[in-house]
């Protein structure tokens, strides 16, 4: 097993980063009981404090020396902003090394046989190294992984946030409120497989029964398409959800965009994604942005039925139209959508589009990037 150095002299260990039989070992390394590393889960993901003086199940001594050599995620949060309808919220969180990055908290309502939904947008690096040109965050460039206690805070932070004051819908008053969190799609900035094993260690932490107990199939993560990736994830134990972005039916198009595509072509990715299938048996997404006569023509359509059809219903595309961004793209009107989906039917694959949130407060797909206007804080 791994040692857990403790930086006491230069820098506080950071207890989100940990996974519980991590945890129980700094506890052993530190001459404590392993038990107490429960009891910490317990104050730190159930409880969700913020301080050690209020683990008041542990003795007086080992608070004390937690808030000496210990942290809880430190971030500072720069700005918060809500969308008009408040079902969309966007914050700026400044890392320890003055990078900064953006979550966001997309709340829904109860309909129909679906209850209500509290989901987290998780960034998992500052900036990307993939630059695809849709992207608001691919125009940064990359600067760093997250470590996994900074994926971890982003989803507490929002979780604290509910619990202290639960959200109703406007307008119906009637509704059960959300206290809490219920799903989180790793959709953020940066490239989650990029940052394999940090991503999946903060998935752990959030998966523990004796934490925060969020079920994996609540989870999901949505790659580029870095092949080697999908293939190690398939042989996880955590059957998290796996999202592809796709947004093109063919290598000459998607290269236009992805450049990630001409490392990993579309007959690598595809056959990824049918091992990933075979080894899971479980259904996989394919997001496809929708950009107005760029990616959105019948013929389009019909490369994309025929190239996702092999998979038959372990696939299902989400059709985004794009959101204003930099890059100047336009989205496709309803009836281009309409036609678009239909011949996806056509192939025999099952399709939807996804209800874009939070455009006013640029915290939608493509658009996470440090917009904020960092000065006025
Ligand atoms: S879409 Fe994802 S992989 Fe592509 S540049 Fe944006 S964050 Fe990076």
């Amino acid at each position: 097993m791994t040692r857990i150095v403790s930086h006491t002299t230069t820098k506080k260990i950071d207890l989100l980063a940990l996974t519980l039989p991590q945890l129980q070992q700094w506890l052993k390394e530190q001459g404590e009981p392993s038990f107490r590393a429960k009891q910490i889960y317990n104050w730190l993901y159930t409880h969700l404090v913020t301080d050690f003086a209020e683990m008041t199940n542990l003795p007086q001594s080992l608070r004390s020396r937690l808030a000496q050599e210990a942290s809880i995620g430190p971030i500072v949060v720069r700005r918060e902003l809500h969308s008009k309808d408040d079902r969309t919220r966007k914050i700026l969180l400044e890392l320890p090394d003055g990078k900064l990055i953006e979550s966001v908290l997309m709340l829904y309502p109860p309909l129909g046989e679906s209850s209500a939904r509290a989901t987290v947008c998780v960034s998992s690096q500052a900036g990307c190294a993939f630059g695809c040109t849709f992207c608001a965050t691919g125009q940064m460039g990359f600067e760093r992984h997250l470590s996994a206690g900074e994926i971890v805070v982003q989803v507490l932070y929002f979780a604290r946030e509910l619990r202290k004051a639960p959200w109703v819908a406007r307008g119906l008053p009637d509704s059960k409120p959300i206290d809490h969190i219920t799903n989180i799609v790793l959709m953020g900035m940066g490239e989650p497989l990029h940052n394999y094993d940090n991503v999946l260690r903060a998935l752990h932490i959030l998966n523990s029964p004796d934490g925060f107990n969020l079920g994996a199939r609540h989870m999901t993560v949505s790659t580029v398409g870095l092949v080697p990736a999908i293939r190690k994830l398939s042989q996880e134990p955590l059957q998290v959800h796996l999202a592809i972005s796709l947004h093109a039916p063919t290598d000459e198009l998607r290269g236009q965009t992805m450049p990630v595509n001409r490392k990993y072509p579309l007959s690598e990715l595809l056959a990824a994604c049918e091992d990933y299938i075979a080894a899971t048996r479980r259904q996989v997404t394919f997001e496809y942005v929708l950009l107005a006569g760029v990616n959105d023509t019948p013929t389009h359509a019909h490369q994309l039925g025929e190239l996702l059809a092999p998979l038959a219903q372990f696939a299902h595309v989400n059709c985004i139209p794009v959101n204003a961004t930099a890059a100047g793209y336009r989205p496709p009107g309803p009836e281009a959508i309409r036609t678009f989906r239909d011949i996806l039917f056509q192939h025999g694959v099952s399709n939807s589009v996804r209800a874009e949130r939070g455009d006013d407060i640029a915290a939608a797909c493509g658009q996470l990037r440090t917009h904020f206007d960092t000065s006025k804080s």
